[in-house]
């Protein structure tokens, strides 16, 4: 999968071409239509969004959630489907304020309903603050921290604003890279969780996470938000660059150098064993009620609550 050559003709419209994918030449026009046919091939398919649903997209304004929230938005409405958007303000300066600014612009412009949420409120500290304390005292790294505490205020959010299903703006190589994440790390179970639909068990009060993108790459993503021309912030959170999955990524960059379709390969023969994967783990999986907050959790307290007790110890520590 690649940009167009210069030269190319659209191999449907034989207009300029600006993106190519398996001998087959796409204009602008007919891209666009590639894309939103993937994305919605991908919701039917999976039965990720169905009649009566109340769907919350999880939306950054960063160029893969907004992309799925711009379609998760024209699907619902078509399925006259309810849909609104939740935004988490990690507390990262000169990236999350700049990109939630965009969010609202654009929540506004598409008239769509927009609930903000941040970690200063919830937990009292921004990112920029903990990546320090939590690194040099913890060993843990930001994208760790920042993942576990976000995760817990989108199921608790958009389980509160009664959602039945919680849109997040994976694609095909989020998906491929925390694939070879968890097997490097011998993690087979969470692999077990993945999938268009995430979770291993149901629980009422997880609200399952959909992923409309899941089998569209990164590249493509870009290219269909700078083509329908989203005002976006493109640079990436400056605390990614500890990330272990940054370190993946580069590896599947040059993997595609010599092996184009090594993503897809790697999706593709993930979502064969995925149902075994999901059997197999289901009864390994006992889930109770985290006994600090009440949370699903398979430990006596959740993870998000640990990080807190650590939050709060350094807290009252400083005090
Ligand atoms: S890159 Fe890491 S720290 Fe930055 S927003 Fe994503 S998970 Fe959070
Ligand atoms: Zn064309
Ligand atoms: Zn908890």
């Amino acid at each position: 999968m690649k940009k167009a050559s210069k030269t190319a003709k659209c191999t449907l419209c034989s207009k300029k071409s600006v993106y190519s994918n398996q001998g087959t030449h796409y204009c602008r026009n007919h891209f666009i239509s590639y894309f939103e046919m993937k994305v919605y091939k991908t919701i039917e398919k999976y039965k990720l969004i169905e009649k009566g649903d109340r769907v919350c997209v999880a939306a950054s304004g960063g160029k893969d959630s907004t992309a799925a929230l711009y379609l998760v938005d024209k699907y619902c409405r078509k399925n006259r489907i309810e849909c609104f958007a939740l935004s988490i303000d990690e507390g990262i300066d000169g990236y999350r304020d700049v990109s939630i600014d965009g969010l609202r612009a654009f929540c506004q412009e598409h008239g769509i309903k927009l609930f903000e949420f941040s970690f200063k409120k919830l937990y009292g500290q921004t990112m920029d603050q903990l990546r320090e304390t939590m690194l040099k005292e913890h060993n843990k790294r930001p994208c760790s921290v920042c993942g576990i505490l976000r995760r817990r205020v989108l199921n608790v959010e958009s389980r509160n604003l009664k959602s039945t299903k919680l849109v997040t703006g994976h694609n095909l190589d989020d998906e491929a890279q925390t694939f070879i994440m968890n097997v490097y790390q011998g993690s087979m179970a969470h692999n077990a969780k993945m999938g268009p639909i995430s979770g291993i068990k149901q629980d009422t009060k997880f609200v399952p996470r959909i992923k409309p993108l899941y089998l569209v790459s990164e590249a493509e993503t870009t290219l269909y938000t700078k083509l329908k021309g989203f005002k976006l912030s493109y640079h990436p959170c400056p605390h990614s660059d500890l990330s272990f999955r940054r370190f993946i990524r580069g590896q599947l960059s040059e993997l595609v150098k010599i092996l184009p379709n090594a993503k897809y390969g790697i999706v593709n023969s993930f979502l064969e064993i995925l149902p075994d994967l999901k059997r197999k783990y289901r009864c390994s999986v006992e889930l109770r009620e985290c006994e600090t907050c009440g949370e699903p959790t398979t430990q006596r307290k959740c993870n998000a609550c640990l990080l807190e007790e650590k939050i709060h110890s350094k807290l009252a520590n400083d005090f």
